[in-house]
């Protein structure tokens, strides 16, 4: 029997690589703790400033129209706050430094529950692998949530240590826990609508697209529309 993920963490934080990637992956789930209560937390990495096949286009300007892009949807799918954190597209690097970073989100806003990319999942079909930034963030994150954020000695400076209890993961090949989003998937597909910038039509397609896409997750789980999750129950 496919698991639902029911409950409501007090504090969520997603993490995630460019400005969409959030709403993209678990924006129905998001809402649905807003809805619930729950404190939500996002940070992006990257600034999108890359994400066009647009030779014209000035990625200062991009940039910035993504920003916006992603302060909008955040408010569609009733997001606490939003932390942007401006790297280039590409240029992540999964590093001591990096991951010092995530450690201090980590324990600056100490959620119970932490969305993230799966890094493992490389090769989608025949024509898809994953982005370069979604695997390096994942696997930041992972280590940065355990160890790092967890044990004190790990960089001392970012604050007091902080162990997070549940991790799911999105753009998973192996869910085993699904959140029902039934009641949330128009807020997830006018979240994922407000990144203008990302298609060349008015948003209706890329309406469609998330709606399917939950109803594909949907069957698996059991309920109209899902998003599936790897999850990790971690133990200090
Ligand atoms: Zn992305």
């Amino acid at each position: 029997m496919p698991e639902l993920l029911d409950g409501v963490p007090g504090r969520a934080l997603a993490v995630y690589a460019h400005p969409d990637d959030p709403d993209v992956s678990c924006g129905g789930s998001l809402a649905r703790w807003a809805r619930g209560g729950a404190e939500v937390h996002v940070v992006l990495c990257t600034n999108g400033d890359k994400g066009t096949a647009d030779p014209d286009a000035d990625p200062a300007d991009l940039a910035r129209a993504r920003a916006d892009e992603a302060t909008a949807a955040a408010a569609v799918l009733g997001v606490a706050a939003q932390h942007q954190l401006g790297y280039p597209d590409g240029e992540l690097v999964d590093d001591a430094a990096l991951r010092g970073v995530l450690v201090g989100w980590i324990r600056r806003l100490r959620p119970q529950w932490v969305l993230g990319p799966d890094p493992t999942a490389v090769f989608f079909g025949e024509d898809y692998f994953n982005h370069r930034d979604h695997r390096v963030i994942g696997f930041a994150l992972l280590d940065a949530l355990s160890p790092a954020a967890a044990l004190p000695h790990y960089f001392p400076d970012a604050g007091p240590a902080h162990q997070v209890e549940t991790v799911l993961l999105s753009g998973t090949l192996e869910p085993n826990v699904w959140v029902d989003i039934s009641e949330t998937i128009e807020d997830k597909a006018a979240a994922v609508a407000c990144h203008h910038s990302q298609f060349a039509e008015d948003g209706e397609w890329a309406r469609r697209a998330v709606r399917e896409r939950a109803a594909q997750d949907g069957r698996r789980a059991g309920v109209a529309y899902a998003e599936g999750f790897r999850r990790l129950r971690l133990r200090g």
